[in-house]
């Protein structure tokens, strides 16, 4: 398992061509099965993960904020839901919002200063629970090179997938 920040990222340049083509492969997959190969990985992966010594999605993820998260956050902060949209937020698509700044303003070392009351978007991130994994593998590869949990579950599946036949040493 590899949760070192700086080791991902420059496995990630080694393995531009590996994941290009392991991103075609997977097109040509039973798509049930590779969310049936996910969900499991990712059962074993994300426990050994600690996000809050992490955080690093928090510096760069576009999370959508509905209207309805936008008033829950005003009632939190105990501001008024105008300086709250004007402070942190953007308009996004259809009466969406999106966070205005990068990393996230609510992002304290490692750790989401609003835990409790984080975006759906921020719960589900990154979203390896979700069905349809073959048809989500641009936006998940983008992150590949900044979130443990997305690398380490993308090696372990090129192993299961027998896109690569034995196991590399970096899993
Ligand atoms: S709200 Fe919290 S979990 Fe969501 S992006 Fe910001 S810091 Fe991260
Ligand atoms: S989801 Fe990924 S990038 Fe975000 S905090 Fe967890 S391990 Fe880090």
């Amino acid at each position: 398992m590899v949760t070192n920040l700086e080791e991902i990222a420059a496995y990630s340049l080694l393995k531009q061509n590996e994941n290009d083509n392991f991103v075609d492969y997977l097109k040509s997959c039973n798509s049930l099965e590779v969310d049936e190969a996910v969900l499991k990985i990712n059962e074993v992966v994300e426990p050994q993960i600690d996000c809050t010594a992490c955080g690093n999605c928090c510096k760069t993820l576009m999370i959508n904020v509905s209207t309805s998260e936008t008033k829950k956050l005003a009632t939190f902060l105990n501001k008024p839901i105008e300086e709250v949209k004007h402070t942190y937020l953007e308009e996004g698509l259809q009466q969406s919002f999106i966070m205005k700044s990068f990393p996230c303003a609510f992002l304290t070392g490692t750790k989401c200063s609003i835990y409790e009351n984080r975006f759906e978007g921020c719960k589900e991130f990154p979203n390896l629970k979700k069905k349809d994994f073959t048809n989500r593998l641009f936006t998940t590869m983008m992150h590949y090179n900044r979130c443990p949990i997305i690398f380490n579950v993308v090696e372990r599946l090129k192993i299961v997938t027998h896109y690569l036949n034995s196991s590399p040493t970096i899993v």
